[in-house]
């Protein structure tokens, strides 16, 4: 009885004016129906404004895609967790792969990002997965152990309703190619495991396990009705509303 959840993370796409015609529409669409899902949507930094005052007094809750782990200083570039959550945002999306991958976050940083994001009332999404040699070299369990028992390590007593972990496999991410439901489940299943000896049996409970990887419409269904996966962090098929409806009227 996790309430499932559907979050777009746009990555680097949608100005603020795209963001405005796409939540318009959005907005008008989901008003015809009640989804069984709590909505978020990640825009970039620059179109949070947009978004927050157009789904203000809507089920839409806005994320940002990332944030610094200290509340403020000589940080050229940076934007911290006061500062996304008093402008509106609900979440965080936390140690996304492409973070990992291109802008050298690491499992400390990303630890400290979970801090910081939980310290400033924000709901932090925490990603993990393997990549495609990882899992070749049988080491997926491995890696996301260690990615889980680094990153939630040091927290103390997170609330279960304010903390989303998302699994995404690296391999599964922008290249069309879905870890079947079965893979997902047996990652989520591990990882709700793990998450109890860490944090105990009510958090492991509790607290939603996303999947991420090339979530579409059409698959949306078979992933979601796996006993640990309690709905999807979506790229691409966040872009268009009518894809990213699709999801949501499929999430149970
Ligand atoms: P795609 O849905 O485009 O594979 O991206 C998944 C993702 O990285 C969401 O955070």
């Amino acid at each position: 009885n996790r309430t499932s959840i559907i979050a777009g993370n746009w990555k680097m796409h949608k100005t603020s004016s795209e963001t405005r015609s796409f939540l318009e529409a959005l907005k008008s669409a989901i008003a015809d129906f009640e989804p069984n899902c709590e909505i978020v949507v990640a825009p970039p930094f620059t179109s949070i404004a947009t978004a927050v005052a157009e789904t203000d007094g809507t089920r839409i809750r806005v994320a940002a895609q990332n944030l610094h782990w200290e509340d403020r200083g000589a940080f050229t570039g940076e934007v911290s967790g006061p500062m996304v959550k008093e402008i509106g945002c609900s979440h965080v999306i936390i140690g996304h792969s492409e973070r990992r991958q291109y802008f050298g976050e690491t499992d400390e940083s990303v630890n400290r990002k979970i801090q910081a994001a939980m310290r400033s009332g924000l709901v932090p999404i925490f990603c993990l997965g393997e990549t495609l040699e990882e899992r070749e070299a049988g080491k997926t369990f491995d890696v996301v152990k260690r990615q889980l028992i680094e990153g939630i390590g040091k927290i103390e007593s997170p609330d279960p309703d304010r903390f989303v972990i998302a699994y995404e496999p690296v391999w599964a991410i922008g290249t069309g190619k879905t870890a079947t439901p079965q893979q997902a489940q047996e990652v989520h299943e591990f990882l709700r495991t793990e998450s109890a000896k860490i944090l105990g049996q009510d958090f492991s409970d509790r607290t939603r396990i996303l999947y991420g990887g090339s979530v579409k419409p059409d698959n949306t269904r078979s992933l979601l009705n796996q006993p640990d996966i309690d709905g999807g962090l979506v790229g691409g098929a966040s872009l268009t509303v009518q894809d990213f409806l699709g999801i949501i009227k499929e999430a149970i």
